[in-house]
């Protein structure tokens, strides 16, 4: 088990697959049997479950080689996403590369709660691959959206991702700091996943050693975005507007008592399905 596979005779999908799972283990991978199958399917292309009922089909040569570098790859700890460039979320399929950071599953509760809200407009305060902002107008036909990144190199993903899904004419992108690029308009409802990691927090190095640093970290607390978004937010809600902002476990009580101290309405900290505190949402007075 030292070296990945090279001759092609001797590997099926199901005996490559053997082979690649307890590798990954060895790397430390906890998904890696789930890892193996995807990278293998993405290869192969072709949908992950067929694996199963192409079990015994050989490789060819071609197949082994770019199966070997992806596996090489994977076991060096780069995400899945990024070896296969794309990563479900929500209702879309988005691509992303190392200038984004991965859309994670628990990003889903702020799709669903501004979901719920049915705003016509709507701002997503730093957007990465336009997985908040994308997602949302996929699931409201007839919105629009402001989405901004301080990362022009997020801000072009999130195009592609905008173009590729049909949404471009719904959406503008503009690159700036906090709300420098909202210009002074003002939004009923502002969804924002930004970072939220201690700077000294232990990450896994998947996260840590591929994901934008500037996507992550947000000073000792974690919280150096946040208080900023909170003092800022009551100058570019509309009266009665709506802030949603997602954060990390153990925030939620710091998050509320500051937006308390800001004299905002309606205040309340949701859980995500693992139970840990995740989604803050507040008000602005209303006119
Ligand atoms: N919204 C995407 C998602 O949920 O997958 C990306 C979220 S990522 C945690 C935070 C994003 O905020 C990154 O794309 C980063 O470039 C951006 N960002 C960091 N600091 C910012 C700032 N001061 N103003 C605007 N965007 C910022
Ligand atoms: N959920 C991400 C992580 O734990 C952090 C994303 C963020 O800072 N908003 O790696």
């Amino acid at each position: 088990m030292s070296s990945p596979p090279r001759s092609p005779e001797r590997w099926t999908v199901g005996r490559l697959l053997e082979w690649t799972a307890p590798f990954f283990k060895q790397k430390g991978i906890d998904s890696a049997r789930l890892d193996a199958e995807v990278l293998l399917a993405h290869v192969l292309n072709l949908p992950r479950l067929h694996l199963y009922t192409g079990y015994d089909r050989p490789l060819q040569q071609a197949e082994l080689d770019a199966f070997r570098a992806l596996v090489k790859r994977r076991a060096a700890r780069e995400p899945v996403a990024y070896i296969t460039g794309a990563k479900g979320f929500h209702e879309i399929d988005l691509k992303v590369d190392k200038r984004v950071l991965i859309p994670r599953p628990e990003t889903e509760m702020i799709v669903e709660r501004a979901r719920a809200l049915q705003p016509s407009r709507f701002a997503d305060l730093g957007t990465g691959s336009g997985a908040i902002a994308l997602a949302l107008l996929k699931a409201l036909p007839a919105a629009t959206a402001l989405a901004t990144d301080v990362s022009a190199d997020a801000l072009a993903v999130a195009r592609e991702n905008a173009a590729a899904l049909g949404l471009a004419e719904r959406v503008t992108f503009r690159e700036g700091r906090f709300f420098e690029p909202f210009l002074g308009e003002r939004f009923s409802l502002i969804a924002t996943n930004p970072p939220y990691v201690e700077n000294d927090a232990v990450l896994d190095p998947d996260v840590k050693a591929f994901e934008p640093h500037v996507a992550l970290f947000a000073g000792a607390d974690g919280l150096a975005a946040i208080r900023t978004i909170l003092q800022d937010a009551r100058g570019v809600l509309s009266p009665g507007g709506t802030l949603l902002v997602e954060h990390g476990k153990g925030q939620g009580e710091a998050i509320c008592r500051i937006a308390r101290e800001l004299g905002f309405e309606g205040i309340h900290d949701h859980q995500d399905a693992a139970g840990i505190d995740r989604l803050f949402e507040a008000k602005t007075k209303g006119s």
